[in-house]
């Protein structure tokens, strides 16, 4: 980490999501003018309920593919782009318009602002992978046609961009691999597997469990990860290059069903669905690198971070009230 404590004015590309509204509270808390930028595709004005009213925070409705004119920031982090299947498959040709026309705008806003800008890429850059736990130097499995590939090759390609907008131009850049994270702020239609998991459990609804379950994610709570993504924003630029943020816990999705369970109480039967096509069947990260560059690593194990999340999803159906219909988990295999 740079040593100076500095703030000043950040933008938030997609802000009003589930990490970038827990973003904007960080950034908020440490002391920034944030300005959060979304089109609200997926976000939700819900999500920044706490932070509206505060004096160094503002809403711009805005598409990220569209130029950002207007604007000085001294830092811009782009978490622009749905994250759930459901959601970013739904407008395959949208998505990859956001992914890559997106970085570009943003980008050009960083070279004219002088500003930082750091990419939200993701552990799907390394698709189905073959090498395992995955390092930022293995080059992925990835299936460059299939239904996941909008994402998976947009955010290939923002990465492929960021490394020339640093080469060619000059730009500071960040690029961090995101792997599953989870926890307050997400929505419960979703279709990620946690919220999924839990909004039916608290429902009494079996939860859903897509082929055998014997697929695993590494799952991070979203503390972690965001405290991840500032440390890197705020590093010295050696690190020029993508770094793993993630837990490397290691859960089949029948076990995160169990934890489910257990943690909500809930005596709900398991429902097997059809596994959606290229579906990655192992992934963990190797975080040697953001231990060593960041000082980094995940301190919310499962168990707490489940729970935290179980707290959360039941104050959200307190609030709305047990008489009004609400949103459920919303899955996409049959
Ligand atoms: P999310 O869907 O909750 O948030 C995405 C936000 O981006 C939403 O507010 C949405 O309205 C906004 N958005 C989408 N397209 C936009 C556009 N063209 N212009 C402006 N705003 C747009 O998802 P999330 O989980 O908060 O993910 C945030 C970022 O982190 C994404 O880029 C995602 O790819 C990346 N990421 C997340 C995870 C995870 O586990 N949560 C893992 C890997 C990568
Ligand atoms: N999954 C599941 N039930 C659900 C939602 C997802 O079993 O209700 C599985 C999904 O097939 C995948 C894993 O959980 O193997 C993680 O899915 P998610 O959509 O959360 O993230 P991603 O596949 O993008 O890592």
């Amino acid at each position: 980490m740079d040593d100076t404590v500095r703030t000043g004015r950040a933008l938030v590309a997609g802000g009003a999501g589930f990490l970038g509204s827990n973003l904007c509270a960080r950034l908020l808390a440490d002391g920034w003018e944030v300005v959060c930028a979304d089109n609200f595709q997926t976000g939700r004005a819900r999500n920044l309920a706490g932070l509206a009213g505060h004096p160094r925070f503002s809403v711009l409705r805005h598409d990220v593919i569209e130029p950002l004119a207007g604007i000085e920031v001294d830092r811009i982090y782009n978490l622009a782009c749905p994250a759930s299947p459901i959601h970013y498959q739904a407008d395959p040709l949208k998505t990859l318009r956001t992914c890559v026309l997106g970085a570009m705008q943003l980008l050009e806003l960083a070279r004219r602002c002088g500003a930082r800008v750091l990419q939200a890429s993701t552990s799907e850059v390394y698709g189905d992978p073959l090498e395992h736990p995955q390092r930022e130097g293995y080059w992925g499995h990835v299936n460059p046609i299939g239904p996941r590939s909008c994402y998976d090759e947009g955010k290939r390609c923002a990465e492929t961009i960021f490394m020339e907008y640093a080469r060619h131009e000059g730009v500071a850049v960040r690029i961090a691999r995101i792997f599953n994270t989870y926890g307050p702020r997400m929505a419960p239609d979703d279709g990620r597997v946690v919220s999924n998991f839990i909004v039916q459990a608290l429902a009494g609804q079996p939860l859903t469990i897509y082929g055998d379950g014997t697929q695993t994610r590494s799952f991070c709570y979203v503390d972690d990860l965001i405290d991840g993504l500032v440390r890197l924003m705020e590093s010295s630029s050696e690190v020029g290059r993508p770094v793993n943020l993630g837990n490397p816990a290691e859960l089949t999705m029948l076990e995160m069903a169990e934890l489910v369970r257990l943690l909500t109480g809930a005596q709900v039967p398991l429902v097997h669905r059809s596994l959606p096509e290229d579906d990655p069947t192992q992934r963990c990260p190797d975080i040697s690198l953001a231990r060593r560059c960041l000082g980094w690593w995940p301190r919310v194990d499962p168990e707490e971070g489940i729970a935290r999340t179980v707290a959360y999803f039941n104050s959200e159906r307190d609030r709305a009230g047990r008489g009004r219909p609400r949103r459920e988990a919303l899955t996409n295999a049959v």
